[in-house]
C-alpha cells in the first residue's frame, strides 16, 4: 500500500525547489514520475519555477474540478511517484481521488501546498490533506524576525490587507505580495490593520 503525503508550509518554503529536486532523484535512478499542477495557480503555466531559478513541465495541468480520473491510463505501473504542487488549490474530491490512487494503483503521492490562506484559514484542499494523508511534514519558512513562519500575509500596494478573494496570485495586478510571517509578527499586523 502505498501513501499519501502532504508537505505544507507557508510562502517560499521552497515547495517547487523541493518537489522538482525530488523528481530528478527519481530520474536519476531511471523511475518515471508524473508531476501535477492545479491550474489555478496562473504562475508559469505548464512549468513549475521556483524562486532559486529551477524550471520543469508539468504533466498534467488540472483544471478546477477536473476528474483525475480520465488521466488514470497515464497512470500505470511504469509510475514511481506522483507529485503534486500547489496543493492547497485541490478540490476536496481530487484530494479524495489521490488519496485513491495510492490505495488501489499503489502509487506514492506526494503534495506540496499552502497550509492556511491569508485570512489563517485552511485552503480547501489542504484541509481535505490533511484529514487523509498518512503522513504530513512541514517545510520551515524564516520570518523577517527569524521566528518560524506559519502564516502568509497578503500585502496590496504594500499595505497589509484582509481584503479580496481567497485566490489572488501574486504577480498578476495591483501590485499582490504575499510574506511569510510568524504569529507575533501576523498578529501586529491585524491589530494595527483593525
Ligand atoms: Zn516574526
Amino acid at each position: 500500500m502505498s501513501k499519501l503525503y502532504f508537505r505544507y508550509g507557508a510562502m517560499n518554503c521552497g515547495k517547487s525547489s523541493s518537489l522538482m529536486q525530488v523528481a530528478h532523484n527519481y530520474e536519476e535512478n531511471n523511475k518515471k514520475v508524473v508531476v501535477i499542477k492545479s491550474i489555478i495557480d496562473t504562475k508559469g503555466e505548464k512549468f513549475l519555477e521556483s524562486r532559486i531559478g529551477l524550471k520543469r513541465k508539468v504533466d498534467i495541468l488540472l483544471k478546477e474540478k477536473e476528474s483525475l480520473k480520465k488521466h488514470y491510463s497515464k497512470l500505470n505501473n511504469e509510475i514511481s511517484c506522483i507529485l503534486v504542487d500547489e496543493a492547497q488549490f485541490l478540490t476536496p474530491k481530487q484530494v479524495e481521488e489521490l488519496w485513491d490512487i495510492t490505495k488501489k494503483l499503489n502509487i506514492p503521492v506526494i503534495c506540496y501546498g499552502l497550509k492556511v490562506d491569508f485570512k489563517s484559514n485552511l485552503f480547501a484542499g489542504s484541509k481535505r490533506l490533511i484529514e487523509l494523508a498518512d503522513e504530513l511534514e512541514e517545510l520551515i519558512t524564516i520570518c523577517s524576525c527569524g521566528k518560524r513562519a506559519k502564516f502568509n500575509a497578503r500585502y496590496v500596494d504594500n499595505n497589509f490587507t484582509l481584503d479580496g478573494k481567497e485566490v489572488l496570485i501574486d504577480g498578476s495586478k495591483s501590485n499582490v505580495i504575499y510574506k511569510p510571517l510568524c504569529g507575533k509578527c501576523y498578529l501586529k499586523e491585524l491589530e494595527k490593520y483593525k
